[in-house]
């Protein structure tokens, strides 16, 4: 039930989750494989948390954040955004992914961030400009909203894509691997840039990464995945931004030795035989 609605019944108004996924089988059909790549995954995302899907390569966190992002169904479970089943892609989901391609190369950094605000009929132009100005400054790019994405570096352009998403104000900005195609300094430096970010406005974000150091960084909880096909190792809470170096590496140890063990989540462990 949407708020208003809620609100317009007398109903008492339960706080609920941003984002609810329930048990969530994810499968892929090929010509001659069914591959299922999430097996019963369930995780919530509150408002403002920094949530992060940690595992290792093909275990489903690509294809977890394609059907929160409403371009994949699950063949099992369910996914809620707000209450309301998620369905089909939408402007309350913007997605940042890895590759340095991801911006339209015939358009300057302003049109890039400009676009989807018009395209979705959210801002007229006017508005579509200060708006993607203000987020510009805000990956601190003022000084090149007017060049074109080839004359950046990999790092400025991930910050044009995360200025896109942010720019439309979405409930929730997926992020796929964002810093995983850029050098270990670049990288660190995004990683803070995006905590500082987050500290200015307390956007919700859905982070993926296969990197364990990256998850604490960024994490403030941290959903485990084992290997393909993924499914929900254990979640733990992220450390406090100065956490010592002591207590990184312990939570480090603790994630690594979790991630590499055999058990899987209580609640999905007795699964009746699917696997792919
Ligand atoms: P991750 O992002 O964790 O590396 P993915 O979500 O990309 O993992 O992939 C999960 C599993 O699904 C892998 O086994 C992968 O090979 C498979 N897969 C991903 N995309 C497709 C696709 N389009 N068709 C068939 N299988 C796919
Ligand atoms: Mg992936």
């Amino acid at each position: 039930m949407a708020d208003a609605a809620r609100a317009a019944t007398g109903t008492t108004r339960v706080e609920r989750s941003l984002l609810e996924v329930r048990a969530v089988t994810l499968q892929y059909k090929t010509k001659d494989h069914l591959v299922t790549a999430t097996y019963r995954v369930g995780f919530d995302v509150h408002r403002s948390d920094r949530f992060v899907l940690l595992g290792p390569s093909g275990c489903g966190k690509s294809t977890l954040l394609k059907a929160v992002g409403g371009y994949l169904k699950p063949v099992e479970g369910e996914i809620r955004l707000k209450g309301e089943a998620v369905t089909r892609p939408g402007p309350d989901r913007m997605m940042v992914f890895q590759e340095f391609d991801q911006l339209l190369p015939w358009r300057t950094v302003k049109e890039n961030v400009m676009f989807p605000l018009q395209a979705s009929g959210r801002l007229p132009r006017a508005g579509a400009e200060e708006k993607a100005l203000d987020y510009i400054a805000k990956v601190n790019l003022s000084a090149f909203a007017d060049s074109f994405p080839h004359m950046l570096s990999g790092g400025m352009k991930q910050r044009v894509a995360i200025a896109r998403g942010m720019a439309m104000e979405p409930d929730i900005l997926l992020m796929d691997e964002p810093f995983a195609a850029l050098d270990a300094l670049t990288r660190r430096k995004m990683q803070d840039e995006l905590l500082a970010l987050w500290e200015g406005t307390r956007f919700t974000v859905l982070f993926v990464t296969h990197s364990i150091p990256e998850a604490i960084k960024i994490g403030s909880r941290i959903l485990l995945l084992s290997p393909h096909p993924g499914q929900v190792k254990a979640e733990i809470d992220g450390l406090s931004p100065g956490a010592s170096a002591n207590a990184v590496a312990a939570l480090e140890q603790r994630i690594h030795s979790t991630l590499f063990s055999d058990s899987v989540e209580e609640a999905v462990a007795e699964r009746p035989g699917v696997r792919a």
